[in-house]
């Protein structure tokens, strides 16, 4: 066996580390100059940023194991803080040294900032959802299923809002309930350390995709770097591809690449329409991150903390973080009128928030705005999302939008890139995940 696979973010490594490791020679093909795609390092004025702060979650298992598989060390590489939600000044909750769920239900239960009504309602929900095993009967939008439960409109935008754009980057009106639910069911319910928030210390290039490099080479695999995929062949027996290396056959392919890049890639392939389309009929929701560089003793309270109202969603210091003193990042996740203001604008309107919220007086000594305007994919309810097996055996998909459980997420990417893997080894038809 031969296998390609097209893009190294962390689909396309958490493929090709699970074939390494089993001895299978693969060819990892990456068309920018580094690895880590939507989740990757970025270097700005001597200081090593990411394209965006990103958090995982403790129950992120495929994604923490695969960076212990690679040499990493996830009590090193992350700051874990256990679940807390802090709206500075108008809310907080924090989760209690109890056994899930009781920590969640004691947290809502001593949240401040909510009045008793509200606090019980939230526990009222937990439980229903508890009882309901987290599925609905019909998919909806988180807003309708918060007005179902009566989640009063203080409570739904101190607590429910704030979470479900962080989890699904996608506004209540417009996201899906059921996806929210599965990330609840596997992060409030089973065991504490489930909901913990873990912050990378390092870059996410680092964290794994560039261990997962130096694991595939170790193996025997071949990484191209910068040297993108420009078109796929099947033929009789193996895939072609295009490179400017020029073509090479595979006996397999996982293309893992972002949506827009796969539909391009496999859009000449008639067999593949319906697969083309459902891609097609994704949409997408930004991310920015608005990166400040105070002098060394700017901090904020706590490593990590949101606003209300504000242009800023959440903050973060990555001097708490990562030991980078004084540098602060401020992420507003999903659609908004953000995106009508310049990148000066906001900025500007993020610094204000800052001195107001925090007294911070001084000037950043400098800023940078990362615009990801493709962040994710829409997280919609009953969404089509195209499944890792297509029409072609031996071409995969692999990647945050395709079928599963988990909204846009280094999760849901890394266990697409595995089903890919295990679909690679097994016979067609048969899924060693689900037996
Ligand atoms: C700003 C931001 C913040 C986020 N925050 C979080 C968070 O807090 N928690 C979380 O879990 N998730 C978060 N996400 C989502 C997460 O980053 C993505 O779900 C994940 O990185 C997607 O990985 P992927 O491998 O599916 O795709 P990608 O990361 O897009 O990887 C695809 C790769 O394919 C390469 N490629 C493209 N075209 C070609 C070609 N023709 N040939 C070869 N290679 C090609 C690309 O360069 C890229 O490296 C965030 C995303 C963004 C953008």
């Amino acid at each position: 066996m031969k296998i390609a696979v097209i893009g190294g973010g962390y689909a396309g490594m958490a493929a090709a580390v699970a074939l390494a490791d089993r001895g299978i020679a693969v060819s990892v093909f990456e068309s920018a100059r580094q690895l880590g795609g939507r989740a990757r390092g970025v270097a700005y004025h001597d200081t090593l940023l990411d394209n965006g702060q990103h958090l995982l979650l403790g129950c992120y298992r495929q994604t923490l194991r695969m960076i212990e598989k690679v040499g990493g060390n996830p009590e090193e590489d992350f700051l874990r803080l256990t679940l807390q939600l802090d709206l500075h000044g108008e809310f907080s909750l924090i989760a209690p040294r109890l056994p899930a769920p009781f920590h969640l239900l004691v947290a809502l239960l001593r949240a401040k900032g909510l009045t008793m009504s509200a606090r019980l309602s939230a526990v009222r929900f937990m439980l229903i959802l508890r009882r309901m095993n987290f599925r609905l009967p019909d998919d909806m939008t988180v807003a309708e299923m918060l007005a179902q439960h009566g989640q009063g409109e203080d409570l739904a935008m101190k607590l429910w809002e704030p979470l479900c754009i962080a989890a699904l980057n996608t506004p209540v009106h417009k996201a899906s309930a059921q996806v929210l639910l599965n990330v609840l069911r596997d992060a409030l319910n089973k065991s504490r350390a489930d909901s913990d928030m873990l912050l990378p210390r390092i870059s996410l290039t680092e964290l794994f995709p560039q261990r997962a490099a130096d694991y595939v080479e170790q193996h025997g695999g071949i990484m191209h770097i910068g040297c993108g995929v420009e078109a796929l062949r099947p033929l009789e027996d193996c895939i072609e591809i295009t490179t400017v290396l020029g073509t090479e056959k595979f006996s397999q392919v996982i293309c893992a690449t972002p949506p827009v890049v796969a539909a391009k890639l496999l859009r000449p392939l008639a067999a593949l329409a319906e697969t083309v389309t459902q891609i097609e009929c994704l949409e997408h929701q930004p991310i920015y991150t608005v990166y400040m560089q105070y002098p060394a003793h700017v901090a904020l309270p706590q490593p990590m903390l949101g606003l209300h109202q504000r242009y800023s969603q959440w903050l973060f210091d990555k001097g708490r973080i990562a030991g980078q003193h004084g540098l602060l990042a401020a992420v507003i996740s999903a659609e908004g009128i953000h995106q009508e203001l310049s990148q000066e604008k906001l900025a500007q309107h993020v610094i204000a928030e800052l001195r107001e919220e925090f007294g911070i007086a001084e000037q950043p000594q400098w800023y940078k705005v990362i615009a990801e305007k493709r962040a994710t994919f829409c997280c919609s309810p009953n969404l089509q999302r195209p499944p890792q097996r297509t029409p072609l055996p031996r071409l995969l998909l692999a990647g945050d939008y395709t079928a599963g459980d988990y909204p846009a997420t280094l999760e849901g990417a890394v266990m697409s890139g595995l089903e890919c893997a295990d679909a690679v080894v097994m016979q067609p038809g048969k899924n060693s995940r689900t037996g």
